[in-house]
């Protein structure tokens, strides 16, 4: 951060008034901005600064608390006070980025004023796929087919038909950009007619008619790691569309949903199992079969399972996403009560309440009732 008795107000920067409202800073500024581009200025560290000081006066004015606080403070707050600023300067280049919707209003598109340049880069793509948790635990590949924007083969992706040359654009004499006026300063813009090519095709391709670029079909093997959650999202580099003259391909975004299992429920790498054992089972203990996402498996349940009594299946769940081990199959048993008792069960089950009532009030712990 330059020190604050050198800087320059940002209203004097910016030539505005202490009163100026946001429409007059940001006019100010894209004057300043397009006069001082460092595309324009190739080595001129003059203007450099004046670019870089007239964007920094902008962030700040812009930004009502910024500038609420800037006409309270001044430069006096200097580092602390204006912080977000501090990467600027070491990285200039991302600037662009902060100033994206201004370039863009005055160039057309932001990528369009590098056209010519270094193409425009290829849409992204969104795919959605669907998931069984069974699929989750271990991992999945898949064949995925989508439509996809390719360089069209009959015309390399020129645009124009075999055996027809382009000629130079009429609006722009070939340059790619015109100039507009509007009120009282100039600046050019990518040329509508040509979109910044500088040449017009005469007879468009048949194939693609004039877009140098058909839909075909995109056949994918992807590969959907263990353990990955619902809505998560892949991206898979260079699988979106082709770009245009010469820009890199867009990328493809693959959307995971994991549909409901009827059995298990998941949280995190575990999975939560509920399971019911009669009154009979969970007194003397029994053995039940359960199901994991592996097949069966046979699991003891003790003499004396209290209701609620979760056992522990370990590394039964789900891998890890990042390698962290795996999870583990919690099952919960619920003892099942039996809600309609024949003769004979009744008898059975009052000769057992006369048989454990000396038991159960034994048993009775200092402060929880006990009926009986
Ligand atoms: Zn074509
Ligand atoms: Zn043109």
């Amino acid at each position: 951060m330059a020190t604050s008795t050198h800087k320059r107000d940002y209203y004097e920067v910016l030539g505005v008034p202490k009163d100026a409202t946001l429409d007059q800073i940001k006019k100010a500024y894209r004057k300043l901005a397009l006069k001082n581009h460092p595309d324009r200025n190739k080595d001129d560290k003059v203007a450099e600064e004046r670019f870089k000081e007239a964007a920094e006066a902008y962030a700040i004015l812009s930004d009502s608390n910024k500038r609420a606080q800037y006409d309270q403070f001044g430069h006096s707050l200097g580092g602390s006070g204006f912080q977000g600023f501090q990467g600027f300067e070491e990285n200039f280049r991302g600037f662009s980025d902060v100033f994206g919707d201004l370039f863009e209003d005055f160039f057309g598109t932001s990528q369009r004023r590098h056209g010519s340049a270094s193409g425009i880069r290829g849409a992204d793509l969104e795919y959605s796929v669907e998931m069984s948790l069974e699929d989750v635990a271990h991992g999945k590949e898949m064949k995925i087919e989508f439509p996809r924007a390719e360089r069209c083969s009959t015309c390399q992706g020129s645009g124009a038909e075999p055996g027809t040359k382009k000629t130079t654009c009429p609006d722009c004499g070939g340059v790619g950009e015109v100039r507009s006026t509007q009120g009282f300063f100039t600046w050019r813009r990518t040329c509508p007619t040509c979109g910044g090519e500088g040449e017009q095709i005469n007879k468009p391709c048949r194939e693609c008619r004039g877009t140098g670029r058909t839909k075909q079909t995109r056949k994918l093997n992807i590969k959907i790691p263990a353990g990955i959650d619902d809505g998560s999202q892949l991206k898979i580099t260079g699988e979106g569309e082709a770009g245009e003259r010469g820009g890199s391909r867009g990328n493809l975004y693959v959307y995971v949903t994991v549909k409901p299992h009827p059995v298990f429920e998941r949280s995190g790498n575990h999975l939560l199992l509920e399971v019911n054992v009669g009154i009979d089972g969970a007194a003397l203990g029994t053995e039940i079969e359960v199901p994991t996402l592996n097949g069966k498996v046979r699991l003891k349940i003790p003499p004396g399972t209290q209701p609620g009594k979760v056992f522990r299946l370990k590394g039964k769940g789900i891998a890890d996403l990042r390698g962290f081990g795996v999870g583990d199959q919690l099952v919960r048993v619920n003892v099942e009560i039996p809600e309609k008792l024949t003769n004979e069960e009744r008898k059975v089950l009052e000769e057992f309440g006369r048989l454990h009532a000396s038991q159960r009030k034994g048993k009775s712990l200092f402060g929880r009732w006990q009926n009986r």
